[in-house]
């Protein structure tokens, strides 16, 4: 029997709606394993700046800091989004949480579950078996680099930088990830081009001779970007900078059909953070519509990564995958076939794959 601590932060929009279901499984998981799991709740981004004026309270991350493992919605609003010259945002408790964290990877899992080959704009054939596990940092490169204007404001820099040791903790992730899965890795950066690439690529040839079962490949980012379209089956773990990163696992995200699919963890050696990809998405907040699994399959990865309960994730991800064969579908992932009876609404769909589990 496992007892553990888990800290909700639903966030902003539709966080709130989908994480309400994925606390639901990770209930419904304690209850049939038989584990003890309890839970407590806090405040960021938009929701935060209003009740205390800051994105991220001192209060939620002391919250944080001492629980098992944050089950993480989304933040932002439309409010900032269109005033970019807001001093506080929402986003920054976010980019806050991760450096007081020391969460420096994010992983998201990159499986299109047969039902929904169709979902995707790739065709079905080339799609069909695909299945990749990205490595991005998160701490580092150009996000957290230097930045400024000079010239009189007329010329802007933003400085990418890398660490060895940076490069290390993480590429000993991917590695260790690999060895679990078909061992083989992609590290991806711009090494013709960028100094910064350069010693990320060192970095990773050392490890590699630590890796000798593990076969790696070079990539250059832009080459990267065309082949996951291409033939995303010629991928397993990929490891990457913050900014590839962030750019390549939203192409990849179109591999599984909707944003509404796609789970992630941000890990460090503290605590780890549960989150969907997908934003807060204010034009379907309130209405039901959103679709709950990624953050279910985030509760998956909880249960895998910070918990080590295997089977237990497992059965998350069978009972998305039940509840996808049943034919049931959010309307993000419906399409023309699909009867009206069976398109469910957030809470509705939650059901379904609390029934099976
Ligand atoms: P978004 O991911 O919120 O939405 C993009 C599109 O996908 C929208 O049409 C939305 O309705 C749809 N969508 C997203 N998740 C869905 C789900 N679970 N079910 C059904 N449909 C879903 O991205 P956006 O519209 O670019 O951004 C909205 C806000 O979210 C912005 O304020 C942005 O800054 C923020 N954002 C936050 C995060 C985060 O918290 N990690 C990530 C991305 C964007």
């Amino acid at each position: 029997m496992a007892k553990k601590h888990i800290l909700v932060v639903p966030g902003d929009g539709i966080g709130q709606e989908v994480t309400a279901v994925g606390k639901k499984v990770l209930d419904r998981i304690a209850a049939k394993y038989n584990h003890e799991f309890t839970y407590d709740e806090a405040l960021i981004g938009h929701v935060a700046i209003e009740a205390t004026g800051n994105p991220l309270p001192d209060e939620t991350l002391e919250k944080m800091k001492n629980s098992d493992a944050v089950l993480f919605g989304a933040v932002g609003h439309p409010k900032y989004d269109n005033d970019p010259t807001a001093k506080v945002r929402p986003e920054q408790g976010l980019l806050k949480m991760r450096k007081e964290l020391g969460l420096y990877a994010n992983l998201r899992p990159i499986k299109l579950f047969d039902e929904l080959l169709s979902a995707s704009s790739i065709k079905p054939e080339i799609l069909k078996g695909s299945d990749i596990l990205f490595f991005r940092e998160l701490t580092g490169d150009i996000y957290f680099g230097e930045k400024g204007r000079k010239n009189n404001g007329d010329t802007a820099y933003d400085v990418a930088e890398y660490s060895r040791y940076e490069v290390q903790r993480i590429g000993r992730k991917a590695f260790e990830a690999a060895r679990t899965r078909n061992k083989k890795l992609v590290s991806v950066d711009k090494a013709n081009v960028l100094e910064s690439s350069r010693l990320w690529r060192e970095e990773i040839q050392k490890l590699a001779l630590e890796y000798l079962d593990v076969e790696v490949e070079y990539q250059f980012v832009d080459a990267t970007a065309m082949i996951l379209i291409k033939d995303p089956k010629r991928f397993d773990v990929v490891v990457t900078a913050n900014l590839f990163g962030d750019i390549l696992t939203d192409e990849a995200s179109q591999i599984a059909g909707s944003m509404g699919m796609l789970a992630s963890a941000s890990i460090g050696d503290g605590t780890g953070v549960y989150e969907p990809i997908h934003g807060s998405a204010h034009d379907i907040t309130g209405m039901g519509l959103a679709n709950p699994m990624a953050s279910v399959l985030s509760a998956a990865l909880l249960l895998d990564i910070s918990f080590g309960l295997k089977e237990e994730s497992n059965a998350v991800i069978n009972a998305v995958d039940q509840v996808l064969k049943k034919g049931f579908r959010t309307k993000d992932i419906a399409d023309a076939n699909t009867p009206k009876d069976m398109i469910l609404g957030t809470d509705a769909i939650g059901e379904e794959i609390l029934k099976m589990i």
